[in-house]
Order: C-alpha cells, then sequence, then structure tokens
C-alpha cells in the first residue's frame, strides 16, 4: 500500500483539469503553487465566496474568467468539461458537503484532511462516490513524501528489527480568537474538534502506516484550560496511546499551545528511527541509531504536494483505487472519535 511506486511515464500530454475549493492559505501558499511541478495537473477552475480574490487567482494561474464559481453556482461545473478533478480545501466541516455535491457533477475529488467532522459523514462521501462511480482521495500528503516512504521501508526491511513502540508529536500554538487565520480552527461546528482534528491527525496516521498494523484500543488522556479563550468549544491538549494487534504501543501527542513539532520516532529491538521534522512541508531529517551509534540519512527531498496531485490524476486515467483512499480517511477519523470518547469517559475503547 504505502510502497513507493515508480514514476509512471506520461501516456500522453493531457494534463487533467482541476477545480480549486476554497482559496485560502494552504491552497494559496502551498498548493496552487505546486501545480506547475506536477507532470499531469492544471488548475482549470476556482471556486470562492470572493470574487475578486478568486479573479486575481485566476489571473496568476492563466484560469479562464468562465470557469469561477461561488458556493451557490458550485454544482453547474457538471456542464464544464475543463473540470476533471474537484480539490476541496475548505473547513473540514465544509468538507462532505462539496465532496457530495462534486461527486453528483460528476467529477473526481480529492479532498483535504481530515476527511470529515464524523464518520457518518465519511461514509457518506465514500457511497456519494461509489454511486457516481468516481475516484476519492484524501490529501495525506506524507504518503508521498520521500523520507516518510523511506522509513517504512527500512522497517518493512527489517532494519530496527522487531517494532516495539512509537511516539508520535504534532503541535502548534494556535492564534488567538481575534487572529482571522485560525478562527474556524477554534469553532467546532467548522473544524470537528481541535489539536487533534488539525495536527495530531498525523501522529495518529504515520503510526498506522510505519507499522502496517490498524490499533485495536485506545486509552486517551485531554487537557484543556478553559479560561483559555481559544479553546471555549475545541480541545488543546490530547495524548493517547493506541494498541496494535502484534503488541506494538504508540503514544500519540496532540497540542495546540506548544510551538511547532512534527515529529516521531520508532523503537525497535535493533535500533530506533527518528524523522525530525516528519511531516513538515519541507526539510526532513532521518536518523537512525541504536547503542553502537547513530546515521543520519541523506535522502533527496521530494515535492509531495506535486506527488498527491500527480498520484489523484494517475489514478483517474489509469483507474486505480488512490493511495490515500476515503477509507483511509475514514479509518483515522473512526479512531479520533475513539480517542474522543476515551478521555471524555476515562477508559479504554476497543476499536
Ligand atoms: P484557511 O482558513 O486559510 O482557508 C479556508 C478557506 O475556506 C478560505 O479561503 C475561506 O474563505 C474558505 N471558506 C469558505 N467558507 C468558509 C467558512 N464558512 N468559514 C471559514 N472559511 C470558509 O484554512 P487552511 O489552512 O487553508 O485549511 C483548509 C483545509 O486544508 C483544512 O481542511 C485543513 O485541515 C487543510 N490543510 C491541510 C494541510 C496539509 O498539509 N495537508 C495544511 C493546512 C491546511
Amino acid at each position: 500500500m504505502y510502497s513507493k511506486d515508480p514514476v509512471l511515464p506520461v501516456k500522453d500530454d493531457r494534463r487533467l483539469g482541476f477545480a480549486i475549493v476554497g482559496l485560502g492559505n494552504f491552497a494559496g501558499l502551498e498548493m496552487m503553487p505546486n501545480f506547475k511541478n506536477t507532470n499531469y495537473c492544471k488548475i482549470t477552475a476556482l471556486v470562492s465566496g470572493d470574487r475578486e480574490k478568486a479573479e486575481k487567482f485566476a489571473k496568476q494561474y492563466s484560469v479562464d474568467f468562465k470557469n469561477i464559481y461561488n458556493y451557490d453556482n458550485f454544482d453547474d461545473i457538471k456542464d464544464n468539461k475543463d473540470i476533471d478533478i474537484v480539490y476541496i480545501i475548505l473547513p473540514n466541516g465544509m468538507h462532505a458537503e462539496y465532496t457530495i455535491r462534486a461527486a453528483k457533477a460528476g467529477k473526481h475529488v480529492l479532498c483535504e484532511k481530515p476527511m470529515a467532522n464524523t464518520v457518518e459523514e465519511c461514509q457518506a462521501m465514500i457511497d456519494a462516490c461509489k454511486e457516481t462511480n468516481v475516484k476519492l482521495m484524501i490529501a495525506y500528503r506524507c504518503h508521498y513524501e520521500p523520507f516518510n516512504l523511506d522509513a517504512i521501508e527500512r522497517i518493512r526491511k527489517g532494519e530496527l528489527g522487531s517494532i516495539r513502540q512509537i511516539t508520535a508529536d504534532h503541535g502548534m500554538n494556535v492564534d488567538p480568537v481575534e487572529n482571522d487565520k485560525h478562527k474556524w480552527r477554534l469553532d467546532k461546528k467548522l473544524a470537528g474538534g481541535g489539536s487533534l482534528m488539525d495536527i495530531g491527525i498525523y501522529s495518529l496516521n504515520a503510526t498506522r502506516y510505519l507499522t502496517g498494523e490498524e490499533p485495536i484500543e485506545v486509552t486517551a488522556f485531554e487537557s484543556t484550560d478553559k479560561s483559555d479563550p481559544r479553546f471555549q468549544e475545541v480541545e488543546d491538549r490530547i495524548h493517547f496511546i493506541l494498541r496494535f494487534p502484534s503488541g506494538i504501543l504508540a503514544t500519540v501527542t496532540s497540542s495546540y499551545s506548544i510551538e511547532p513539532v512534527h515529529h516521531y520516532r520508532v523503537f525497535g529491538d535493533k535500533a530506533w528511527l527518528d524523522l525530525d521534522p516528519a511531516t513538515s512541508y519541507r526539510d526532513h531529517n532521518s536518523v537512525t541509531g541504536n547503542s553502537k551509534g547513530r546515521m543520519q540519512h541523506k535522502i533527496e527531498e521530494g515535492n509531495q504536494f506535486a506527488g498527491e496531485l500527480d498520484h489523484i490524476a494517475e489514478c483517474v486515467r489509469d483507474n486505480k483505487e488512490p493511495r490515500s483512499s476515503g477509507q483511509e480517511g475514514l479509518r483515522d477519523v473512526r479512531i479520533i472519535m475513539a480517542a474522543y470518547q476515551s478521555a471524555r469517559e476515562k477508559r479504554a475503547i476497543a476499536l
């Protein structure tokens, strides 16, 4: 599932057309600029509630003004042959609605993480895409990132011996309420939850791809200062232990009140592997070590953004199931909901 696929040869010179839905920070600063680094993708349409902003981006990316939509006329994309794939980069609470509307318009869907706010929404997204026979991929960029793929390969090859435990930490200081940048992240309806939905999900997802197993039990602890205006609706810190079928224990931490961290360490009985940063946009660092010494690995930095865009384009073209499918997104959301339940009820939850 998480293999280093060779780059497929270009079968024709046709790039697939993407409609970008939601022109916020991640879309504008990371994803749209990376289309030029893809082999098979181009931006052909924009969807935004802000016409002026959309026109600015349309000029920058040479998108025809006739292909600018808003949230009301979004369904008209069904008649637009320039659009093959809809890429949803909206607040989490809007992922389900726009995925289902895109599927009904007959368009393939790439949707940002977390897949949606509830297990039921995730299932509805999977069902809608199945019904209309379109691909659904969740934008887990680390599945297309060379340092993470290298870590998986080392583990599978047995370089670390038998895996015993993992720690995975993700955190950042979420901005104050008055700062527009993070506003929806503090709103339960739009965010679905706090740090875990937003960044702790990277810790969780990593434990699953590193082990290649599905956890069978979760025990979680939450700590949220309710006097902090940021945390009136969503959690700050949530830490949990996952038990995997082979006996591996993974400690996952997630925080909205620490300086940025995106790190994991995998402990085997022969060696450990440290990726720090592990899930950043760039500048990854991989080290393995044991009692005899440590080794820093020379791995070429790749372009995970272009990699994931090209992956869905290849899947559409070759009728393949995406590596980071809807089922993959659903599994994380199911575990996140169980972690919330565990913290609330102060008990272990079987998965
Ligand atoms: P953002 O706030 O910068 O952008 C959100 C966009 O949605 C804005 O253009 C906003 O105008 C639009 N929007 C439409 N309706 C809205 C509403 N009712 N309330 C608020 N905004 C509304 O957020 P972002 O950081 O770009 O995150 C968007 C999505 O991308 C989220 O699901 C997030 O988890 C995901 N994301 C993924 C990564 C990654 O590395 N894969 C990184 C950052 C964000």
